[in-house]
């Protein structure tokens, strides 16, 4: 498969495939946080991030939420379909955590009953800001229809990933997804859902299984990462 390099980002290398519908979606082994401004290689990362997500998007495909998730190629590397990607950072919590409690007060672990949506304008220059429904129809091309759906195919994921997640005995505390639109123009799930875009805590001890132990400096990455994947592949 012949293949050229399109665009790299901050954890993955996008490539054109002789398949104009195709792209290998490539992970790397630099962690970052902040927007960049925190910087590590983690050998073996890359691998993790691959593994988990084709593990994550397999099982919703099964669960019949639709994604740009084709098939797993290797331990690094996934084949997935063209989108072009809405420019929103579409979070889901379940309780209260990370910024939502730096900016809203939120007392610490409360929880959302029913899940909270956020969105947050993709944009790095600007340090992704949260916005409303109007600041999202007038910052991108995506319609209020589109919009609606997102919301709704972000609680089916949540729903979905919360059981997954509770059978290997984590808690799905709140996640980021990405959407584009497919060559159909239909809304797919795109990007990744890993411990890069979750926050996963053990269900027993409340330990962190996410990138918050890189953010924080308060745990071993790879470390969690493999326990995450171990857990999950325990269940196949
Ligand atoms: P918070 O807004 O509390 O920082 O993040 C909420 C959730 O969305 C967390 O699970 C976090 O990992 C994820 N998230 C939010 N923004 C980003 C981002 O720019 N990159 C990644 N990888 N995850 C994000």
């Amino acid at each position: 498969m012949t293949r050229s390099l399109l665009y790299e980002g901050k954890a993955k290398k996008v490539y054109q495939t002789d398949q104009s519908n195709e792209l290998i979606l490539s992970y790397k082994n630099d962690a970052t946080a902040f927007n960049g401004k925190k910087k590590e290689v983690f050998d073996g990362k890359g691998r993790f991030n691959n593994l988990i997500s084709s593990h994550v998007f397999h099982y919703l495909a099964e669960h019949d939420i639709p994604s740009h998730f084709i098939k797993k190629l290797n331990d690094t590397e996934q084949l997935v379909k063209k989108t072009t990607i809405i420019p929103l950072e579409v979070v889901v919590r379940n309780r209260a955590t990370g910024s939502i409690v730096k900016r809203l007060g939120f007392e610490e672990n409360r929880p959302f009953h029913p899940p909270l949506i956020e969105f947050f304008y993709k944009e790095d220059a600007l340090d992704d800001p949260i916005i409303n429904d109007q600041h999202a129809l007038l910052l991108t091309d995506a319609t209020d229809k589109e919009l609606e759906q997102i919301k709704a195919y972000a609680l089916r994921v949540n729903d979905v990933l919360m059981n997954l997640f509770d059978s290997i005995g984590v808690t799905l505390v709140d996640f980021k997804l990405e959407f584009g639109r497919d060559l159909l123009g239909q809304i797919v799930l795109a990007d990744e859902i890993s411990p890069d875009t979750c926050r996963l805590w053990d269900k027993e001890t409340d330990a962190k299984l996410d990138k918050d132990v890189f953010r924080q400096g308060t745990g071993d990455l790879l470390t969690v990462y493999d326990t995450i994947l171990k857990r999950l592949e325990a269940i196949k």
